[in-house]
């Protein structure tokens, strides 16, 4: 992608009205737009992110059997009536709206009721489960704040899946499955260090259930950790979960930390409501086990931005950066000039994304914008270096900056 073909422009300055780090930067950045308080667009560099956290994503979720699909954000009143969420005194983030006859619809916030009521279609016998379906998908919420920046979205992209299987046990181990699939996820995320499998509070069938909370100042919630025996409890369990895993409060530290995804056993819980039941192999019906499966993939993003940024902008892990390289062309030397054009289309043929700074800009302003934006590696190509023809190279991460020639340059890259 050559910058001087991007639309977007880096700015100085984020709306005034723009608290967030992460928001600043990936505004600043020309990543994400911002349509109003909780509301972001995404520009074609925040775009390429989001596909690369969704494909990390999906290839974990295709790994433990899950089926993609894409539900609807128009949803029926008399799916939620079901188990009484479609009233407001119980669901406070509902944005509802009506359809020309008056019938009053809803705007998804969630999909659990929605995914449960269509799956009865297609559930009938044991011989159907299990089965697991997830997607990527807008939720709306009317929520109350919005400060966080795209960690906190009254519009945002969740990843839900959904299994359902015929015992307990079974659930149980898919369940287990799952949180192995969220491990290697946030690992690949580049995010996996910080990130603590972590006691929350259940639904009506557990006691518990778990968040994956990330070590994050900007976060909004609070956990207990034990950092020696791998034990993480939100606050607002504490007191059970330690009991349970027979901790002492003077042993764990107090974090802040942000829920980059969750989940939960419903066991038959809101089957039983809804009444998705399947003919077990003695032939009697009875309700499915439920479980549900959230990962916040446009909070994931902004969560990344605060972790790994720095004074000079965003640093993005090789797997999901916009582009492995930041393509450098300094000065209006013909022989500069053809040899980055030489290097864009080599290292494009090979398979590595470049980001190819080929604007007629000084320097100065180049290399800043390389360190907003945040590609893992800049590449330079300029007068000085060009008569041996090497190339500057710099980690973006650490700084370190070398001269190469072409081969080093591409075992660096390999
Ligand atoms: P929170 O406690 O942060 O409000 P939640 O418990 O309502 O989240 P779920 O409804 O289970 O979350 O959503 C699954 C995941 O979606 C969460 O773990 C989080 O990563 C993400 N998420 C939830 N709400 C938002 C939001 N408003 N903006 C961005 N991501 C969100
Ligand atoms: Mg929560």
């Amino acid at each position: 992608m050559r910058l001087s073909e991007l639309f977007t422009k880096t700015v100085r300055n984020a709306p005034a009205d723009e608290v967030s780090k992460n928001a600043q930067l990936l505004i600043r950045a020309g990543f994400v737009y911002k349509e109003m308080a909780g509301v972001y667009a995404y520009l074609p560099l925040g775009l390429r992110v989001i596909d690369k956290i969704k494909q990390i994503v999906r290839e974990e979720m295709n790994a433990i059997n899950s089926q993609e699909i894409i539900m609807t954000s128009l949803q029926r009143k008399e799916i939620w009536e079901q188990t009484g969420r479609w009233d407001d005194e119980l669901v406070d983030i509902w944005f509802k709206t009506q359809l020309k006859d008056e019938t009053e619809i809803g705007l998804g916030w969630s999909h659990e009721e929605p995914i449960v009521e269509m799956l009865k279609q297609y559930v009938q016998s044991y011989k159907d489960l299990p089965v697991s379906v997830y997607q990527f998908q807008t939720k709306l919420r009317n929520e109350l704040r919005a400060k966080s920046g795209i960690m906190r979205g009254r519009e945002f992209v969740m990843k839900d899946m959904y299994s359902l299987h015929s015992s307990a046990e079974d659930l149980d181990s898919y369940y287990n499955q799952a949180i192995e699939a969220y491990k290697r996820v946030f690992n690949r995320l580049g995010i996996g260090d910080d990130t603590y499998v972590t006691f929350a509070s259940g639904g009506a069938f557990t006691k518990f259930s778990h968040e994956f909370q990330t070590i994050c100042d900007a976060g909004e919630d609070v956990i207990y950790l034990h950092r020696g025996r791998n034990i993480a409890i939100n606050e607002e369990v504490l007191d059970d979960a330690m009991a349970e895993m027979g901790v002492t409060r003077d042993e764990l530290e107090e974090v802040k930390t942000a829920e980059v995804g969750n989940i939960f056993n419903f066991g038959t819980d809101k089957t039983d409501t809804m009444g998705l039941k399947f003919t077990d192999s003695e032939g009697k019906q009875v309700s499915a086990y439920l479980g549900s499966y959230g990962i916040g993939i446009t909070r994931v993003m902004g969560v990344v931005v605060e972790k790994l940024s720095d004074d000079k902008g965003i640093v993005w892990p090789d797997s999901i950066a916009p582009a492995k390289v930041f393509l450098v062309q300094l000065g209006e030397n013909e022989a500069v000039k053809n040899h980055a054009e030489a290097l864009y289309k080599l290292l494009s043929d090979k398979g590595i994304e470049v980001l190819y700074d080929d604007r007629d800009l000084r320097a100065g302003q180049k290399f800043a914008d390389a360190e907003l934006m945040g590609m893992p590696y800049r590449v330079t190509i300029s007068d000085r270096l060009e008569a041996d023809g090497k190339v500057e190279f710099s980690v973006r991460k650490t700084g370190v900056t070398e001269v190469l020639t072409q081969d080093e340059l591409l075992a660096k890259l390999g």
